[in-house]
């Protein structure tokens, strides 16, 4: 497939409003694509590059985009981040621009969809101190090659968001449909391969084998995930439960086979050089292959440290030896996704739990089994007491579900109601803020698009404020007045009193009185509050159950 014809259907499909007509010419499309072409069509399609497991990064941010236009349109890079600030939308200024200078140029170079994967494959691998001069080099090559349609997709296939509504759900359902296989099936393949284009190619060439799909060392999965929920909602649905501390550290997934071992982090980044001490204690208290999952947590004097400490930890390349002085990890493990080469993903939550514990000499985290209201909430207390964030209440015969967010596990903490939202946009502060953003503009995700929800602007003191716009600037995609646009990767959990439906923001529904809390350095933009999940809540609250207690 050319990459130009990608462009097209990307163009098409941008203008089909139905998630069902999505899906549909998605899946027309697959069965004619080779071998090769089939898994970058599927990553593509929903604004990947790489596998889900992968830890490679394409690493362009807005700058890099610029200067290669701007090099290839013959025009500065101030030109460039005007037309984009102009349009609000970076692919559809590349398209102008390169449209202007179409007419001067005569040879451009057909570009195949296969080999464009190529050219930002090398882009990531571009490392070291050379690195942004090659990326550079690549990104001029392929804008130069690219006519104004293609430009626009990558430019945006650059930034990881095509713009066209296709999330992972519709290409999941395109796959099924495509090649005929059961979308659970697909499903479950997807859990266990975290790479959508491998699925599709074994759904077409192998269904049967999809069923026999597992988890491999060192190809992590996505982290299961909780909901917000009660205790007594919980036992009342299932009886006896897996309550355990919810401890505040930072997630990760631990793979070892014999003598190699690797941690990833909740992104799938791989932090093994950074976690020398959680590696340590986890060889030695186990002679087996696994795959764990658990909580890093900060200790001093036998009392849990803030996240902050943690997340410090994680994002640490140098240094690491005296970092580790200051702040000592332990590794809190509630979960065996793997064993001596048996999968266990699809094992009841309480044979994995006995399998842990024969597996791991130290480190397991408690576990208590209890099937009454009052039991549960002793622990709760005796959580909060120990200084934990709060527990976790799972349901004992769930099997592991990578990446699911649902009801198998069930997160109760105090405090007020927090969303984790994607920070799309900021406006420029006034009077102390001014030079920096004052408040930021909110989303949630439905179907791979982003749609407002609101914006924040209190709970944030200066200090943190120029934190923000430190991390932030690099970000700016577009400008118009007070308001910027921003690439979004960026996730705040946000605190508010009330969910209201509003005409206001894209969502449908917007926050009464939203507080900062934090950002959520361990969460991906992918990872934010869904559209159905909000939906879910303002019923609830609507309905008098608030879906945490009081
Ligand atoms: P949240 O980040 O608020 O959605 O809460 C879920 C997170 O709690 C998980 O991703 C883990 O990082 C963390 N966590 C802490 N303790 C546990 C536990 N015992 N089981 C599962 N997750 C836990």
């Amino acid at each position: 497939m050319q990459f130009l014809e990608f462009a097209r259907i990307c163009e098409h499909l941008e203008g089909v409003p139905g998630r069902l007509d999505l899906i549909e010419q998605v899946a027309a499309v697959l069965p004619r694509l080779d071998d090769e072409e089939l898994p970058v069509f599927v990553r593509f399609i929903r604004g990947r590059v790489f596998p889900d497991w992968s830890p490679q990064k394409l690493g362009v941010g807005p700058n890099l985009l610029y200067d290669a236009v701007a090099y290839v349109v013959g025009t500065k890079r101030e030109t460039v981040r005007e037309a984009i600030n102009a349009t609000g939308d970076a692919g559809l200024a590349v398209e102008r621009l390169l449209a202007n200078k179409e007419q001067t140029s005569f040879f451009i170079q057909e570009m195949d969809l296969v080999e464009v994967y190529r050219d930002l494959e090398r882009m990531a691998a571009a490392g070291g101190q050379r690195s942004q001069r090659e990326k550079l080099r690549v990104a001029q090559r392929l804008f130069g090659n690219a006519r104004p349609l293609e430009g626009r997709y990558l430019a945006r296939l650059m930034l990881e968001e095509l713009r066209i509504g296709v999330g992972e759900g519709n290409v999941r359902d395109a796959v099924a449909r495509a090649f005929e296989v059961d979308v659970r099936l697909i499903e479950h393949a997807h859990q266990a391969m975290n790479d959508l284009g491998e699925v599709a190619l074994l759904a077409r060439r192998d269904p049967a084998a999809l069923s026999h799909v597992t988890i491999e060392p060192f190809r992590p999965v996505k982290m299961m995930l909780a909901q917000a929920g009660t205790i007594a909602a919980q036992i009342a649905d299932h009886g006896e439960v897996a309550v355990e501390y919810k401890y505040d550290g930072s997630r990760f997934q631990f793979h070892r086979v014999g003598d190699v071992c690797r941690i990833y982090s909740r992104k799938l980044e791989e932090v093994t050089g950074s976690l020398p001490d959680i590696a340590k204690q986890l060889i030695a208290a186990t002679d087996h292959d696994v795959i764990l999952d658990g909580e890093a947590v900060a200790v001093r004097d036998g009392r849990p440290m803030p996240f902050q400490y943690v997340i410090r930890r994680f994002r640490r390349k140098h240094e690491v030896d005296s970092m580790m002085e200051k702040i000592e990890l332990v590794p809190r493990v509630f979960d065996i996704l793997y064993l001596d080469g048996e999968p266990l993903m699809d094992r009841p939550l309480a044979e994995r739990r006995t399998l842990l514990e024969g597996a791991l000499g130290a480190h397991v985290a408690e576990q208590f089994h209890v099937g009454d209201v009052a039991g549960a909430e002793a622990i709760y207390g005796e959580a909060l007491g120990l200084g934990h964030e709060g527990i976790m209440v799972k349901v004992l015969d769930s099997p592991y579900t990578p990446g699911v967010r649902g009801r198998l596990w069930v997160k109760v903490k105090p405090g007020v109601e927090t969303l984790d939202l994607a920070v799309i946009g900021a406006e420029w502060g006034e009077g102390r803020r001014a030079g920096m953003f004052g408040s930021f503009l909110l989303a949630v995700q439905d179907q791979g698009r982003l749609l407002t929800v609101g914006k924040v602007a209190t709970g944030i003191t200066d200090e943190v404020l120029s934190e923000l716009y430190a991390l932030l600037k690099e970000s700016v995609i577009a400008r118009s007045g007070k308001e910027v646009t921003l690439e979004p990767k960026v996730v705040f959990e946000v605190g508010y009193s009330e969910i209201q439906a509003s005409p206001n923001y894209e969502s449908g529904y917007a926050l009464r009185f939203p507080r900062f809390v934090q950002v959520r350095e361990d969460k991906d933009v992918d990872e934010v509050e869904t559209l159905d999940a909000l939906v879910e809540r303002y019923r609830q609250q609507k309905n008098g159950q608030g879906s945490l207690p009081a």
